[in-house]
C-alpha cells in the first residue's frame, strides 16, 4: 500500500468512529507456516455505492464469529430512498430465521411504535416507508450483546448504508446502536430525546423495544413516544 492508499484507509476509519485496530490470530491450517497475527483491513467504501452492493460486498460474510451460529444476513429492509432510518442492535432467533430485521415481538412493537404514532399524529407513514437495520447483521449466540470488534467489522457496512440512504434522521435504538452510531459510552436513558448528529444527519435516540417489552419498564414506553413524535414530525411535517 502507498502512504496516500494507508492515509486514506485510516481516514475511512475515523469517518467510522473507529479508534482502535484489532489483530485476530491467523488460521493458517495444518500445513501453511506461522505468519504472526493479521491485522484486519476494512475495505473503503466504493464511490458509487448503492445498498446491493453493500448486501454484495457482506456476501458470505465470515469476517467475525459471528457467521458461526448464523442461519441468515439480516441485512436490513425498506425503502432505500427513506427519510428515516432506525438502527437496532443484531438480528435475534426470528429475524435470524427469516433474513429479515425486526420480524419478532420486539419488531412487532416496533411496527406499532411506527404505524401508530405516526396514524396518531396524521402522519401517513407504514413501515416500508422507512429502512430498519442493525449494527451487526448475524445474530449472536444467545442474544448476547455484540463486542466491539463484531460491531466495527459490521460498522463498517451500517456506515455504508447511512451514507448511501442519506435520511433526513436515524433513530438509534438501545445503547448498541447508539455506541456504533455516536460513539458515545453515555446511556439511552442520558441520551434520548435530545437531537444529536452522526456527521450532518439528526439522531434521535430512544429505548430499544425488547426494553419496553419488559413488564418492569412499561414507564419507558411513554418516553420512547415522546421521541418518535419528535423524530416523526421533524422529518415528515
Ligand atoms: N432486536 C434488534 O436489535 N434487531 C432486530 O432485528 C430484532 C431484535
Amino acid at each position: 500500500m502507498t502512504k496516500d492508499e494507508i492515509r486514506a484507509q485510516l481516514r475511512f476509519y475515523q469517518d467510522l468512529g473507529i479508534k482502535t485496530l484489532y489483530r485476530r490470530e491467523p488460521n493458517p491450517g495444518p500445513s501453511a507456516p506461522a505468519t504472526g497475527p493479521e491485522l484486519i483491513v476494512l475495505p473503503l467504501a466504493p464511490v458509487h455505492d448503492n445498498l446491493a452492493k453493500i448486501s454484495e460486498d457482506i456476501g458470505d460474510c465470515r469476517r467475525c464469529r459471528l457467521h458461526e451460529g448464523r442461519n441468515r444476513i439480516v441485512f436490513g429492509s425498506g425503502n432505500e430512498q427513506a427519510k428515516l432510518v432506525f438502527v437496532g442492535e443484531g438480528p435475534g432467533a426470528d429475524e435470524d430465521e427469516q433474513g429479515l430485521p425486526f420480524v419478532g415481538r420486539a419488531g412487532q412493537l416496533l411496527t406499532q411504535m411506527i404505524e401508530g404514532t405516526a396514524r396518531k399524529e396524521g402522519i401517513p407513514l407504514k413501515r416500508e416507508d422507512v429502512y430498519i437495520c442493525n449494527v451487526v447483521k448475524c445474530r449472536p449466540p444467545e442474544n448476547r450483546t455484540p463486542q466491539p470488534d463484531e460491531m466495527e467489522i459490521c460498522g463498517q457496512f451500517l456506515y455504508r448504508q447511512l451514507q448511501v440512504i442519506r435520511p433526513k434522521a436515524i433513530c438509534a435504538l438501545g445503547s448498541t446502536a447508539t455506541k456504533a452510531i455516536l460513539g458515545t459510552k453515555d446511556g439511552v436513558t442520558r441520551l434520548r430525546g435530545k437531537w444529536l448528529q452522526w456527521h450532518d444527519i439528526p439522531v434521535i435516540v430512544t429505548y430499544h423495544p425488547s426494553y419496553l417489552l419488559r413488564p418492569y419498564n412499561q414507564n419507558a414506553k411513554k418516553e420512547a413516544w415522546d421521541d418518535l413524535k419528535k423524530v416523526l414530525h421533524y422529518v415528515y411535517d
